[in-house]
């Protein structure tokens, strides 16, 4: 690690590949030999192509898409999508099916409410305040999509496997857990995902759309605002974030050849997170928030005996390097976010830190 810099835990923005970063400042005076940075040449060049092509490529041999998927690159981030989805895919009156695992599943709730569409939630884990996913769904035969987070960024619970739908298509918010293991993409419809927390900086929304998601979209939507201007377009129907999708190029490439593909990520993430949870779970001082069956391998929520410790324990940590532990502002407590480019020695040196912290605190 270069000194200088911490150990980062942030939920979001969050830690890049360092080799990314050194990547992106040897090239940013001159890309590509262009003579021009990456923020300075046209998205209509050659070079450009080169760079968004690649980044297509990449997510679809590391998800392992087949040919009815495409793969969008949307500003606005995950927040946009939460309006842009059932303005696309609910015409005509059409419902869809919502889980409400936590504040991001709620405000994609919100914002198809906002348009009067027929949405249902069909289970929520709020009564458990989010700990967990909730089990046993039952969906509506005539849903047009079921809408889930995959990763709940905030509380720390994930889905280990994914429902059932008897063919209804997936629609996922992965904007915390996308690339962090391998996926049965048989079941989604759409995914997406906010680039800053685990594949770019912010500016970029990835989106993967399969084709018969396409179809019965409005004509009269707003240009900016309908799937098929940017299917249309390869993404660049207007200027696109030219510096946010090369910085998601290079980390792609960074998992395709650095980390050999998303089963040996998923396998460095699981090492993470055990080597955390395994931890909490053998004294009483750290207590993990989430049902154990429930646990995000992403972000780790925890709390310490009382609120004066979290704050101390929070400061402390950033003293010796270790960066971004503190909650969430709407929940509170602790919460180390893990994503694929913290590193195996970010989370060892955090362990330390924590037995030395209860030695002296407990
Ligand atoms: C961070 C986050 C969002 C919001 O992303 P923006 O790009 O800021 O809109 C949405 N969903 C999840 C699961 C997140 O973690």
């Amino acid at each position: 690690m270069h000194k200088n810099r911490i150990y980062n835990f942030n939920a979001g923005p969050a830690a890049l590949p360092e080799t990314v970063l050194e990547e992106i400042r040897e090239s940013f005076l001159n890309f590509d030999g262009s003579g021009m940075s990456i923020t300075e040449i046209s998205h209509r060049s050659k070079w450009f192509d080169d760079v968004i092509n690649d980044a297509v490529a990449r997510t679809k041999r590391l998800l392992k898409l087949d040919e009815h998927f495409h793969v969008l690159f949307i500003q606005g981030g995950a927040s946009m999508q939460f309006c842009m989805i059932p303005m696309n895919f609910l015409a005509d009156g059409k419902s869809a099916d919502y889980v409400d695992t936590g504040t991001w599943s709620s405000k994609a709730i919100h914002e198809a409410r906002l348009q009067d569409k027929p949405i249902q939630v069909i289970a929520s884990s709020k009564e458990e305040n989010y700990s967990c996913i909730p089990e046993n769904l039952q969906f509506n035969a005539d849903a047009r999509y079921v809408h889930l987070t995959s990763n709940n960024t905030i509380k720390g619970t994930q889905w280990a496997d994914f429902p059932d739908t008897g063919g209804i298509p997936l629609v996922s918010d992965m904007s915390s857990d996308i690339m962090s293991r391998p996926l049965d993409t048989d079941k989604f419809g759409f995914i997406y995902a906010g680039a800053q927390k685990n594949i770019g900086p912010a500016g970029i929304c990835m989106a993967i759309i399969r084709d018969d998601m396409l179809e019965n979209i409005p004509d009269n939507l707003p240009s900016m605002l309908k799937y098929t201007t940017y299917t249309a377009k390869n993404s660049m129907y207007n200027t696109p974030p030219c510096f946010s999708i090369y910085t998601v190029q290079l980390v792609l490439k960074w998992l395709e050849e650095t980390i050999g593909g998303l089963d040996k990520m998923e396998a460095i993430n699981q090492e993470k997170s055990d080597i955390l949870y395994n931890f909490f779970d053998s004294g009483d001082f750290y207590r993990g928030t989430a049902k154990l069956s429930d646990r995000s391998k992403m972000n780790v929520t925890f709390r310490l005996p009382d609120e004066e410790l979290e704050k101390t324990f929070v400061a402390l940590a950033m003293e010796e390097g270790l960066g971004g532990l503190k909650g969430h502002r709407s929940v509170g407590g602790c919460r180390a976010s893990i994503y694929n480019a913290t590193t195996l020695s970010a989370v060892k040196a955090l362990v330390d830190f924590m037995k030395t912290f209860e030695r002296q605190n407990g």
